[in-house]
C-alpha cells in the first residue's frame, strides 16, 4: 500500500523543469518548485503547473486523476478545477502539465462566509464525482481513512506522543470501521485540504487541484479531510464553531445522513491521527523534504491533545447525550410544568424515534401505539418526511407570496369537499375553529353556540369556551348550549354556530348518526346559526368512510375545519367554507396567519393526501377497524360494557373510570399505547394511525385480554 509513499520523489531542478516543459510541450518560461510529497510540482510561467510524478507511480492512478477531473467538469462545468493540459514521459517519469488556476494558497483562518463556502465548493465537488468510476478507484492508498488501522505500523516513530494517537485509532476500530461498509461511499478528491486549493482575495476557493489522492471511499472520510484543515490553528471551541460551519455549507449541497453525521468526528480526529503518524514515519525517511512533509503537524497536535470522542462527537455530529427519564421528567415539570397538561400513563414514556405504528423509547423498546391519530399515514412515513425536507431546503415563506404548493393543496381539498369553495390554512385545529368561530359570529351577529356535552375544540379563549372537556369546575359560559350525545337541540337563543365533531370522540366515542346529525344541522339552520363540522379528530379518513365524516353523514355544514393528521405531524390546519359566508364577514380579505399554508406546510399534507389514496388506507381503516371491534368483543369479559366506534376510532368502555386507568396503565407497561375517554374516563379511546394492521391488531387484543385478568 505504501509503495509510492516508500520510494523515493523524483529529484529534478527547477532549471530541469524549464527546459523540460519547453522540450516536451513546446511552452513556458522560468519554473518554481512548489513542493509536493511523492511527486515534483511546478510552476512554469507562460505554461501552467508541471507535476512529475514518482516512477513507482502506477500508469492507472494518473489515468484516474485525469478521468475524475474530466468527468467532474462534465457534472459540473462551473467547478474551478484545474484541467490537466498534455502529458508526456521523460526518463520513466510520467509529466504532466495542469492549467494554472487563479489565487494564492491561504489560510488557515477564513472568514466565516469563505468557510461555509468552502464546504460548499467541497460537497459540489463530491456531488459532480458520485456517477464516476474507474478501476484503478479501488486502490490502496495509506492517506485513505479507511485504511486508518494500518497508521499503527508506523506509530513507533512518534515516541511519547503516541499516546495521543493509540487512543483515536482504537476507537476508529472500535466505533467506526464497523460501519465502514455501510457508509455512502463514491470516488472522491481524497485530499480536500487547504495544501490543494487556491483561494481568491476574499478566501473562496478559486481553484481545486491535485486528484493525486482520489480513491473509492467513504464521502464523508472524504469531508474529514476538509474540516480537519479548516479547523488547523484555531482554539478548540472556535475549530469546532468552524466545522460546523463548514459541514453547513456541505450539507446545504449534499446533505449527510445520520450515520455518516455519526463518524465525523471520529474521522476528523483519526485524520489528525494520520497526519502526525505519516509525517513522523516520511520525516524519518526523507529529513530533507521534513518543512513540507511537517507543515501540518503541529496544529493536528494541539487538536489532538485536546481530543475528547464523546465531546467531539457531540460538537460535531450534534449527538445528544441520554438522559435519564426521571431526570427529564423533573427537568419538564421544573420549566415548563404548571400549564402543560400532565404526562400521560403512571410510567412516563419517553420516546426517541418513531416508525410507522411503533414508537420507540429511550432503552429501544417498541411500543405499538394504538393512540395517536395525527401520524395518521404512520409515524416517519417517508412520502411525508422527504417532501417536509425538500421543500424546506428549496423554500418555505408565507402566504403573502404566490408559491403554488399552498394553492394545490386548496385545490384538492375542494375537490373532495362539494359545495365549498374557498379554503384558509392555518395552523392548528383550534385556530380553524377560531376562524370558523369568528366567521359565524361575524356573519350572524349572534354569539350562541352550541356543542356537545363533553366536547374539545380547542384551545383558544374563544373555542375554550366551547370545550367543556377542559372547563374549571363551575365554569359555564353563558352564550354556550350543551346537547346530548343524542344531538337533540331544544329551543335556543339565536346561534352563532353549532360545532360537532362527528365522531364525538371525546364523548366517549358515540359516533354521530345521520339522522340525529341531520337533525342537528337543521335545528341549527333554524337557530340562524352556522354549522360546523370539525373534522380535525375524525376526518382523513379515520371513520373508514370516506376522507370526511360529515358528508357520510349526508351533511352539507356551512365550514369545515381539519388539522391534526393533516401534515401527518408537521403543524398544518384548514378552514373550508362558501365565499358567499366569507364575503359577509366583516374581517374578510385580512385573516392572515404567518406560518399559516407555507409552502412547507403545503407539501406535507399533499403529500398526506397522496399517501392516503396509494395506500388505500381509507378502505382499510374500515375493514382493520371493524375486525379490531369484533376481536374486543369476542373477549367477553364482563368489565367491558360496551365496544363501539366507527373505522379505526374505538371507544371501549368499561366498567369503572378506575378500571380505565389500571388497564391503560397496564397495557402500557405491556408496551401498547392507548387513551381514556369520556366524561366519566371510563372509555379506553383506541385511535391508532390508519395503518395499524391486522396482527396489530392481535398483538393489541391479546394485551388488553392480559391487562383485564
Ligand atoms: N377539534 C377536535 C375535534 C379535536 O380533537 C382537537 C384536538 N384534540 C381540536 C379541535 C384542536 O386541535 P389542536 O390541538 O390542533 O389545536
Amino acid at each position: 500500500m505504501a509503495s509510492v509513499l516508500e520510494s523515493t520523489p523524483p529529484r529534478f531542478t527547477a532549471d530541469d523543469v524549464a527546459a523540460l516543459t519547453a522540450e516536451l510541450f513546446g511552452l513556458g518560461g522560468d519554473a518554481r518548485d512548489l513542493g509536493s510529497e511523492r511527486d515534483q510540482t511546478f510552476l512554469v510561467e507562460a505554461a501552467g503547473v508541471v507535476k512529475i510524478s514518482n516512477a513507482a507511480e502506477n500508469p492507472a492512478n494518473l489515468e484516474l486523476e485525469a478521468a475524475a477531473i474530466e468527468y467532474a467538469l462534465r457534472a459540473d462545468p462551473d467547478l474551478p478545477i484545474a484541467r490537466q493540459l498534455r502529458s508526456a514521459t521523460h526518463q520513466g517519469h510520467v509529466v504532466r502539465l495542469f492549467e494554472r488556476m487563479p489565487g494564492r494558497h491561504g489560510g488557515p483562518h477564513l472568514s466565516d462566509a469563505a468557510v461555509r463556502a468552502y464546504g460548499t465548493t467541497h460537497a459540489r465537488l463530491a456531488r459532480a464525482l458520485r456517477g464516476f468510476f474507474h478501476p484503478a478507484a479501488g486502490r490502496e492508498l495509506l492517506w485513505d481513512l479507511k485504511h486508518a488501522a494500518e497508521l499503527r505500523q508506523h506509530l513507533e516513530h512518534l515516541g511519547d506522543r503516541r499516546r495521543l494517537v493509540e487512543p483515536v485509532l482504537d476507537r476508529y476500530e472500535e466505533q467506526v470501521a464497523p460501519l465502514w461498509p455501510a457508509l455512502p461511499a463514491q470516488v472522491v478528491h481524497g485530499d480536500m485540504n487547504l495544501g490543494n486549493v487556491l483561494l481568491d482575495e476574499h478566501g473562496f476557493v478559486s481553484g481545486i487541484v491535485d486528484f493525486g489522492d482520489s480513491c473509492h471511499t467513504a464521502a464523508v472520510a472524504d469531508l474529514a479531510v476538509a474540516i480537519a484543515s479548516l479547523m488547523r490553528g484555531r482554539a478548540v471551541d472556535d475549530a469546532f464553531r468552524a466545522a460546523r460551519i463548514a459541514v453547513d455549507g456541505y450539507q446545504s449541497r449534499a446533505p449527510l445522513e445520520q450515520a455518516e453525521l455519526d463518524v465525523l468526528a471520529d474521522l476528523v480526529a483519526t485524520r489528525m491521527a494520520a497526519i502526525v503518524t505519516i509525517s513522523a514515519w516520511r520525516t524519518a525517511r526523507y529529513p530533507e523534504n521534513a518543512a513540507y512533509i511537517q507543515a501540518e503537524d503541529a496544529d493536528s497536535w494541539a487538536l489532538l491533545e485536546r481530543w475528547d470522542p464523546e465531546q467531539w462527537r457531540h460538537e460535531l455530529g450534534g449527538a445528544r447525550l441520554t438522559v435519564p427519564t426521571d431526570a427529564l421528567a423533573g427537568r419538564r415539570e421544573a420549566a415548563v410544568g404548571a400549564l402543560l397538561t400532565n404526562l400521560t400513563y403512571d410510567e412516563p414514556v419517553h420516546v426517541v424515534r418513531g416508525e410507522g405504528v411503533w414508537l420507540i423509547d429511550d432503552a429501544g423498546r417498541r411500543l405499538l401505539d394504538g393512540y395517536n391519530n395525527v401520524p395518521v399515514v404512520g409515524h416517519g412515513h417517508p412520502r411525508v418526511t422527504e417532501a417536509i425536507v425538500r421543500q424546506t431546503r428549496t423554500l418555505n415563506t408565507h402566504a403573502r407570496y404566490l408559491y403554488e404548493p399552498l394553492i394545490e393543496l386548496a385545490e384538492r381539498l375542494l375537490a373532495t369537499m362539494p359545495g365549498l369553495d374557498t379554503v384558509m390554512l392555518v395552523n392548528s385545529g383550534s385556530e380553524a375553529n377560531d376562524v370558523a368561530w369568528r366567521i359565524a359570529a361575524g356573519v350572524t351577529g349572534h354569539d350562541g353556540a352550541v356543542i356537545t356535552e363533553h366536547a374539545y375544540h380547542g384551545v383558544t379563549a374563544a373555542i375554550a369556551d366551547l370545550s367543556p372537556e377542559e372547563w374549571p369546575p363551575g365554569y359555564v359560559p353563558p352564550h354556550v348550549t350543551r346537547i346530548p350525545p343524542t344531538l337533540e337541540l331544544g329551543p335556543t337563543a339565536p346561534l352563532a354556530a353549532t360545532f360537532l365533531d362527528a365522531g364525538l370522540t371525546s364523548d366517549g366515542i358515540r359516533p354521530a348518526t345521520a339522522e340525529r346529525a341531520q337533525a342537528l344541522l337543521q335545528a341549527t339552520h333554524d337557530a340562524g346559526g352556522l354549522f360546523v363540522a370539525d373534522e380535525v379528530q375524525i376526518g382523513y379518513g379515520r371513520s373508514g368512510e370516506g376522507l370526511w365524516m360529515y358528508r357520510h353523514l349526508g351533511l352539507e355544514p356551512d365550514l369545515v375545519t381539519l388539522g391534526k393528521p393533516m401534515g401527518n405531524g408537521y403543524p398544518v390546519a384548514a378552514v373550508l367554507t362558501r365565499r358567499e359566508l366569507v364575503e359577509r364577514f366583516p374581517f374578510a380579505g385580512t385573516v392572515f396567519s404567518t406560518f399559516g399554508g407555507n409552502p412547507v406546510a403545503a407539501q406535507a399534507a399533499l403529500a398526506v393526501l397522496d399517501v392516503i389514496e396509494d395506500e388505500r388506507l381509507v378502505a382499510h381503516a374500515k375493514h382493520v377497524g371493524g375486525l379490531l371491534r369484533e376481536r374486543i368483543r369476542s373477549l367477553g369479559h364482563p368489565a367491558i360494557r360496551d365496544v363501539r366506534g366507527i373505522g379505526l376510532l374505538t371507544g371501549v368502555e368499561l366498567d369503572t373510570p378506575e378500571r380505565a386507568r389500571d388497564v391503560v396503565n397496564r397495557l402500557r407497561a405491556d408496551g401498547v399505547l392507548v387513551g381514556r375517554t369520556g366524561p366519566r374516563d371510563d372509555v379506553l379511546k383506541i385511535r391508532p394511525p390508519l395503518i395499524f394492521d391486522e396482527p396489530h391488531v392481535e398483538l393489541l387484543v391479546a394485551a388488553l385480554g392480559a391487562s383485564l385478568h
